[in-house]
């Protein structure tokens, strides 16, 4: 008999409280982070008017990210020979003048790098790896530029490096060496300036979705927001938009090497049953402890119904006592051929 674990009472609200009060990043109600400025307006500006409690998926997938942000910048500690600082708990802070727009980078580099000149800051990215190789092949998407261009226009570095990690495997890591461009800037500073007039004025009605910039699928906000709904009667009629799309075949690509990847453990499972069965059944064994647990041959027998026979017999009997349900399966078909698994929902 299998044991569930269930999480402790409080542990939940205690992993919330840690992802919302890093006691390093403030209250982060009271300002735009430099990683939010690149997404969705409407959306980082209802959660901080009216914040929703994070699903546990969410929660342990930003915690994962987080530590696994702290172990690549060790990495980049070592490869860069001791020229990384404000890193961790020495994390710097920078604030725009006026504007509640608030940076954070993972680090700063001492002394240039490649053909950029003086220090320079920090970013790291975790993407899982059909993402991945996408960044690494098109290049990175706008928010993270938004992202550390908004961190140089705060801090005054005129370079940064972002790595980019994949979350399935530390050894696949790529770097891109990026530019301050005041031009960019002075775009995130009016950004900035929108989503402070409407949390002042508390007037997020006004303010549009950015469904390209959102990932409206896990977006609480989503239900009276219009750039929503829009997208959802463009998709009952067959259209899918750029955005959708594209986060559909990283989706799918992550989906077709995952069941590809575990089909041979499938196939290993099934196979060392068999032989432990086999093995138990040649010696008469039908249970032994072992150190790592229990093996015991269990006899159970099952009755079954033979609806088959019942409709040659009887078939108005069959036909008065069938029913019709009906759900949904998700049918993915590469375009090489190949049919995956199919869930049912
Ligand atoms: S549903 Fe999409 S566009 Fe609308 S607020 Fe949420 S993230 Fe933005």
């Amino acid at each position: 008999m299998s044991i569930p674990i269930v999480a402790p009472a409080g542990m939940e609200l205690a992993l919330q409280s840690r992802l919302e009060q890093n006691a390093r990043l403030g209250d982060r109600t009271k300002y735009i982070g430099a990683s939010e400025i690149g997404s969705c307006l409407r959306r980082v500006v209802l959660s901080k008017l009216y914040p929703e409690p994070f699903d546990r998926a969410s929660m342990g997938r930003m915690l994962a990210g987080k530590a696994m942000e702290n172990e690549v910048v060790q990495l980049v500690r070592i490869a860069l020979n001791g020229r990384l600082r404000n890193t961790g708990r020495a994390q710097l802070e920078f604030k725009h003048l006026t504007l509640p727009l608030v940076a954070h980078p993972d680090g700063t580099v001492l002394g240039g790098i490649a053909w950029q000149d003086g220090d320079g800051i920090l970013e790291v990215k975790t993407a899982g790896a059909a993402t991945f190789k996408r960044y690494q092949n098109d290049g990175l998407p706008t928010q993270y530029l938004d992202q550390v261009q908004a961190q140089m226009g705060l801090s005054g570095f005129m370079w940064a490096l972002l790595v980019l990690v994949s979350r399935e495997n530390l050894s696949e890591m790529t770097t891109f060496t990026i530019q301050f461009d005041p031009e960019h800037y002075a775009r995130l500073e009016v950004r900035a300036a929108r989503a402070m007039d409407v949390s002042t004025y508390n007037i997020q009605n006004d303010l549009p979705g950015e469904p390209e910039r959102g990932f409206c699928h896990t977006c609480p906000y989503a239900a009276n927001c219009t750039a929503f709904q829009c997208l959802r009667k463009a998709g009952e009629s067959g259209e899918v938009a750029e955005v959708v799309r594209l986060q559909l075949e990283c989706q799918m690509d992550e989906l077709t090497t995952l069941e590809r990847e575990l089909e041979p453990l499938q196939d290993r499972t099934a196979e060392l049953r068999d032989q432990i069965k086999a093995t138990l059944s040649a010696y008469l064994i039908n249970r032994v402890v072992l150190d790592g647990g229990v093996l015991q041959m269990v006899t159970s027998t099952r009755t079954s119904f033979d609806s088959k026979s019942l409709l040659r017999d009887t078939p108005d009997l069959y036909a008065r006592y069938l029913k019709t349900a009906t759900f949904t399966n998700l049918r993915v078909t590469t375009s090489k051929g190949a049919s995956c698994q199919s869930m049912a929902s």
